[in-house]
């Protein structure tokens, strides 16, 4: 696990000494010595993690934290706080100016590299899910500034894991404070048990569970895939120094030491739930850019850019399994006259009523997508001529058989329909041109039925219509 990390420290001892421990676990250093040089670093050099000293001159650490936390580029970055005390006040006062985390000087070894690898795998995550957002914002519609919301760090649902029903009830009435709805459960087996049941927003498991192993359950909480993406923090006794690394390395995401303190116990959970929000807010922001970017926004179904991009995929897989994937195009026939004679909105409805009725009437997993304005394709993996044109027939009816219901008019209409078959076609493009071969025979043939390109003979199974 590679990182960039930046140091920040005034005495250039402090920052030597850091760096050479750094360096020898093969993370990149790069330094600064000054709260104003520590943001130019940040914004030039975009470090994964930063190590802030407290104490120094002109602007102090928890000055340079709030800056970093202010500016919309660098809201994302992990923070921990160097400091030579370790007076409660001045850990709260780092947690409120937003620091993820603290060491104190003399910096132990072990506990510097815990905390960096938690730190350096939290921040991966989040890299991840920008990364896709930005793809997603490159392929589709999100406003870049959508992005950056100060996530409330209230009001969250949590569960409290912890044996003694005393201290459960202490931790409880606490958290109560920031308006969190909390849960006390007393053993791992309830733990599970609550998570399956509910959703939390943070789940926080004491080191002490009784007959259980409190290990045990945190591994299985990172394992579980409902639990997985949430933080979790661990309870640990102080004296307890050798836990403090194995949970961070077992996935609990922060811990406090035990006898807790109430505004720590506070600061830390609203450090975790602001990071959990804003992490969800980019995975909803980036399942939304594709949903936009993917999906026509009219009817909902597939758009042209995902079948394009997919098409080629299913036709090498069944090439490659030596099976036939089957492409039906569809064309609503004389559409130009419903939006002539109803209205334009009417013609819309429409599309949306016949994108319904396509969707009840294909296999789920045969891929429907809007090709164009009034055209549709359907295609069909491992479906042969004889299923395709099965379906063919069942979609010209679902149409034919049924007026559209528009406000109180009725529209009667019909569809043509193209098949064609990748055992017929190379690729992509020779397949939806031969489908758009077959549809214009239907046309021509005079519309509301379906011709397979590898038939001669023309339409088939027409309605008495006219
Ligand atoms: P044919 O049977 O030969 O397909 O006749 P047609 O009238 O359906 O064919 P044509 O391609 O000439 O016209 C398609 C019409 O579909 C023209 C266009 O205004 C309309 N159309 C395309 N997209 C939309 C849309 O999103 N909403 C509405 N209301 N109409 C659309
Ligand atoms: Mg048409
Ligand atoms: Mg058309």
């Amino acid at each position: 696990m590679s990182a960039r990390i930046l140091v920040v420290d005034d005495v250039e001892r402090n920052v030597r000494l850091l760096e050479a421990k750094l360096s020898a676990e093969y993370f990149e250093v790069i330094t600064a010595t000054s709260g104003q040089e520590a943001l130019r670093r940040i914004r030039l050099a975009q470090p994964d993690i930063i190590l802030l000293d407290v104490m120094m001159p002109e602007m102090d650490g928890f000055e340079v934290c709030r800056r970093i936390r202010a500016a919309p580029e660098t809201m994302h970055v992990p923070v921990i706080m160097v400091t030579a005390l370790s007076e409660v006040e001045d850990k709260i006062a780092g947690l409120e100016a937003g620091a993820d985390d603290f060491l104190t000087k003399p910096v132990d070894d072990r506990s510097l590299f815990a905390r960096v690898r938690s730190l350096v795998r939290l921040k991966m995550a989040t890299d991840e899910l920008r990364l896709r957002l930005q793809t997603g914002r490159q392929l589709g519609v999100l406003e870049p500034g959508q992005l950056i919301r100060d996530q409330d760090p209230r009001n969250a649902d949590i569960l409290v894991v912890e044996y003694s029903e005393i201290s459960g009830r202490r931790t409880a009435e606490i958290l109560a404070g920031d308006e969190n709805r909390v849960t006390v459960v007393r053993s791992a087996a309830e733990c599970l048990a609550a998570v399956a049941g509910k959703s939390f927003d943070l789940i926080l498991v004491s080191m002490d569970l009784g007959e259980d192993d409190p290990l045990r359950l945190l591994s299985q909480l990172r394992s579980n895939k409902i639990t997985r993406p949430l933080p979790i923090v661990a309870i640990v006794d102080m004296e307890d120094k050798e836990r403090f690394e194995k949970v961070l390395d077992l996935g609990a995401t922060d811990f406090l030491a035990r006898p807790i303190e109430k505004s720590e116990l506070l600061a830390r959970v609203r450090t975790q739930i602001r990071r959990k929000r804003f992490q969800d807010q980019l995975r909803q922001d980036y399942e939304q850019s594709i949903a936009m970017a993917l999906k026509d926004p009219l009817t909902n179904c597939y758009n042209r850019r995902y079948l394009d991009a997919h098409l080629g995929g299913q036709i090498a897989d069944a090439h490659d399994k030596g099976k036939a994937l089957s492409l039906l195009m569809l064309d609503v026939d004389l559409f130009k006259s419903v939006n002539d004679t109803y209205g334009h909105a009417a013609g819309d409805a429409v599309l949306v009523e016949l994108a319904r009725r396509f969707t009840v009437t294909i296999r789920d997993f045969d891929m429907l997508a809007r090709y164009g304005g009034e055209e549709f394709v359907v295609a069909m993996p491992d479906a042969g001529p004889r299923i395709a044109g099965m379906v063919a027939e069942r979609l010209r009816r679902a149409v034919a058989d049924t007026p559209v219901l528009v406000g109180e008019q009725e529209i009667g209409l019909t569809i043509s329909i193209g098949v064609a078959h990748t055992t017929q076609a190379a690729d992509r493009t020779d397949l939806l041109a031969l489908a758009d071969d077959a549809l214009y025979r239907a046309k021509a043939d005079g519309r509301n039925c379906w011709v397979d390109a590898g038939d001669h003979a023309t339409a088939q199974m027409r309605d008495a219509v006219g």
